[in-house]
């Protein structure tokens, strides 16, 4: 038999113990989810002051389509104008090949003013078995392989829009992130003339800003959404058939969310997002998430756009490397 001293003294201490270990922040965890936004919202944040910067006061829009088979020469073609009547001008990466291809189309959309990427020559997707698969990939090719596939779009471009491109952006490209890489694609389009890329991946512009010095050219990073700022936010990753492409909601309520919360808090920045033109032809996701965005007055604006409106003497933050 215990006695009742004895057991009195046993309950405060489990008491105690249970009340210190209610205090440890394990606990707190169990009894408060983690809020799923909050490194969002700091990493947003933190991208909002490097926009500002170099003159980016509130949210602006970059939408480019990737046109990797021959199927978004014509999806391209019938979204255009649906976004154009909306104030959203994309831009367009095209591998060369695609390119002539589908000159017709791609002529027609740079006749009314669709800015053109260079995007490589080699073809980037081959159709095997039930669908498309990626090929063509810069890190498995030598430095003069990667030149001249640049090199050749460059002139494919020009050919068939008649104008030359004005930035790049590499295949495959988050696979091709390495200081050494970056620097012999920003080399070879400074080369060509251009005066921008955007060929680096979202943890890129959390590192150093939306529009970023290297160099002689400026990168112009993809971007993620408030719920995962550091994962693109394009078509692929929310097909939820890539067979019969089918575009899961997700796309438009990751877009929207990132949205509302860069205006309703006042949260300046570039939203640089790319789809591709089949993925999101007649899928209400893409639809609804581009009203969204024009319905919060989010501009519609392309790097040559911000660089001719950068502040002057604002240097956009520098890259090492
Ligand atoms: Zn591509």
């Amino acid at each position: 038999m215990i006695p009742s001293a004895v057991m009195a003294r046993s309950r405060r201490a489990v008491a105690a113990l249970l009340r210190a270990i209610s205090r440890t922040p394990e606990a707190a965890q169990l009894v408060t989810p983690p809020d799923p936004l909050a490194d969002g919202r700091l990493a947003f944040e933190a991208m909002a002051k490097k926009a500002r910067a170099v003159g980016i006061d509130r949210p602006l829009l970059w939408l480019s389509f990737d046109c990797d088979t021959d199927a978004d020469a014509e999806a391209a073609e019938r979204i255009d104008p649906w976004l154009r009547a909306r104030g959203i001008r994309a831009s367009y990466a095209v591998p060369g090949v695609q390119l002539e291809v589908a000159a017709g189309a791609y002529s027609r959309l740079a006749a009314v003013g669709a800015e053109f990427l260079n995007h490589g020559y080699q073809p980037h997707a081959e159709w095997r078995e039930d669908r498309y698969h990626p090929i063509t990939f810069y890190d498995q090719m030598s430095a003069d392989e990667v030149l001249a596939d640049v090199r050749r779009a460059h002139e494919a471009v020009l050919r068939v829009t008649g104008r030359a491109p004005l930035g790049f952006r590499a295949p495959h490209f988050g696979s091709f992130q390495a200081p050494q890489q970056l620097a012999l694609l920003h080399g070879e389009a400074h080369r060509l003339g251009y005066s921008w890329c955007s060929t680096t991946v979202p943890e890129f512009g959390l590192q150093h800003g939306p529009v970023v010095r290297c160099g002689d050219m400026y990168e112009f990073p993809l971007s993620g959404s408030l719920r995962t700022p550091g994962l693109i936010l394009d078509s692929w990753c929310h097909l939820e058939d890539r067979a019969n492409y089918k575009l899961a909601p997700s796309y438009a309520e990751l877009m929207k969310e990132t949205v509302d919360f860069m205006v309703d808090n006042g949260v300046p920045g570039l939203l640089s997002y790319y789809a591709d033109p089949a993925h999101v032809e007649s899928q209400p996701p893409f639809f609804e998430a581009m009203e969204h965005l024009a319905a919060r007055g989010v501009c519609n604006v392309n790097p040559g756009k911000i660089l001719s409106d950068l502040r002057p003497g604002a240097a956009a933050r520098t890259a090492a490397g």
